[in-house]
């Protein structure tokens, strides 16, 4: 049986968590069976009778990323090769690739699940993708989901040359670009170079109607404070290069998981248990892939599930992505994180115009850079200093700098040639850029 039998799961299609699980519960069987004939769980279930089940499936060891790179590239096939529509790897590691792979079918659930904004996508919209499309999934998928809604979409990878800043600016200007995908960082930089090309983030894009944002922790501060800057909404998205879209965000600003379509659980690292809910690592068996079939995956990721129910009426878990945010450092006995600072920078007054900072935890003080225009740096700094008193009673020192120290104004502004190869020049013609065109 192939997954075009299937029928995916529609939000709507349940009222209740019982019948939530129940949806989980008829797709499992093919999920188990689909898994088996790949060579890494057809070893892992042995010669014992296969999984069938919610309970022979909780009797499974959870799948790590080691497992995934340890059978680097296709030990975890499960269809033939030539069935296959995509191959990808997760960004971030250096060693061993941990790849990902899908087929046509695959990628319809891929696209709709991403494709759940609740801000809808439709063909009068003109969708920027910001994110990589070399070898991860992000710019792929919201490509396809755009596409699927029928939205123009403008391919503008964020790790491109060709598309520098000034670029981006020109086409969310010039083409009217109604959403965006990216991370939530990049809405900051565009925001820099909207301003450097004389351009007032907000009321000089009328035609924008939403960014969506994902793939790095966003605060509440920030959040807002990128809200504010572009007035429009952002819609946040939790998701990975081996899973896709895991969760979303509803009108009430919350994410929740698409449960309809994966089943996820909590593993608690301390003690080894694994939980429907709570606060610990995520795990995800996505229910309706055929190609790479995943067990109980460990993601790696601190999260916090629960089951409690939201305003907007979504049958479905929530989900609070604490990811690497969680982790903190030490500063005179105080654990300070990137999340809560961030949270504490992004609140200052919006007058202020901070869009850019970092920060280093030293054994004895807290090191601060924010850069701030002159006439604002003295009261910027001053605000700053007393929230983190406030906040964790350290030595800190706050530093204001001028615009351009943390993102150098040409990063901005450049606009390099896009050229292709050439051999032949004339003479005192630059033949430097001969091969190494780029
Ligand atoms: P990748 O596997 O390279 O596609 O990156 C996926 C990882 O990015 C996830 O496992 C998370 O650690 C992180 N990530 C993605 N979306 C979010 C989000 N909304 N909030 C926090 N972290 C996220
Ligand atoms: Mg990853
Ligand atoms: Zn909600």
């Amino acid at each position: 049986m192939t997954q075009t039998a299937t029928r995916l799961p529609q939000l709507g299609d349940w009222d209740s968590l019982d019948e939530l699980a129940e949806l989980q519960d008829a797709q499992l069987p093919e999920l188990l069976t689909w898994a088996g004939r790949s060579p890494f769980y057809r070893s892992r279930f042995g010669t014992a009778a296969p999984p069938r089940d919610r309970s022979d499936l909780s009797a499974l060891p959870l799948t790590s990323k080691q497992d995934l790179r340890n059978n680097y590239p296709f030990g975890m096939l499960a269809v033939p090769q030539r069935r296959l529509a995509t191959y990808h790897e997760s960004s971030g590691t250096a060693g061993t690739p941990t790849p990902s792979y899908y087929t046509a079918e695959d990628w319809v659930d891929l696209a709709e699940r991403y494709a759940r904004k609740w801000v809808g996508i439709s063909d009068s919209d003109v969708f920027l993708v910001r994110t990589p499309y070399a070898l991860m999934i992000t710019g792929h998928l919201a490509h396809a989901a755009a596409r699927l809604h029928g939205a123009t979409v403008v391919p503008g990878d964020n790790r491109s040359l060709a598309m520098p800043y000034s670029r981006v600016v020109r086409v969310l200007h010039a083409l009217g670009v109604t959403l965006t995908w990216s991370m939530p960082t990049e809405t900051l930089l565009w925001a820099a170079a909207a301003k450097a090309a004389g351009l007032r983030p907000g009321p000089d894009f009328p035609a924008l109607r939403a960014l969506f944002v994902g793939g790095e922790p966003l605060g509440p501060a920030r959040k807002r404070r990128i809200g504010e800057i572009w007035q429009v909404p952002v819609v946040e998205e939790y998701g990975s290069t081996e899973t896709g879209s895991l969760a979303g965000e509803c009108p009430s600003g919350r994410l929740h998981l698409w449960a309809d379509r994966a089943i996820f659980e909590v593993y608690h690292p301390d003690t080894g248990r694994v939980t429907a809910d709570g606060a610990g690592q995520l795990v995800v068996t996505p229910l309706f892939r055929e190609a790479m079939p995943l067990l109980r995956y460990n993601l790696e990721d601190d999260v916090e599930i629960s089951y409690a129910g939201c305003g907007c009426g979504w049958t479905l878990p929530t989900v609070r992505v604490l990811g690497r945010s969680a982790f903190g450092y030490q500063v005179v006995g105080r654990t300070v994180t990137q999340a809560r600072l961030e949270d504490l920078v992004f609140g200052l007054p919006v007058q202020h115009e901070v869009l850019f900072w970092r920060a280093r935890a030293e054994q004895g003080r807290l090191q601060v850079e924010i850069e701030v225009p002159a006439g604002q740096r003295d009261a910027a700094c001053r605000a700053l200093t007393a929230s983190i008193r406030s906040t964790w009673d350290i030595p800190c020192e706050v530093t204001g700098t001028s615009e351009g120290t943390l993102v150098p104004g040409h990063v901005l502004t450049t606009m390099p040639d896009v050229v292709k190869p050439r051999s032949l020049f004339g003479p005192g013609e630059d033949w430097g850029k001969a091969l190494l065109y780029y």
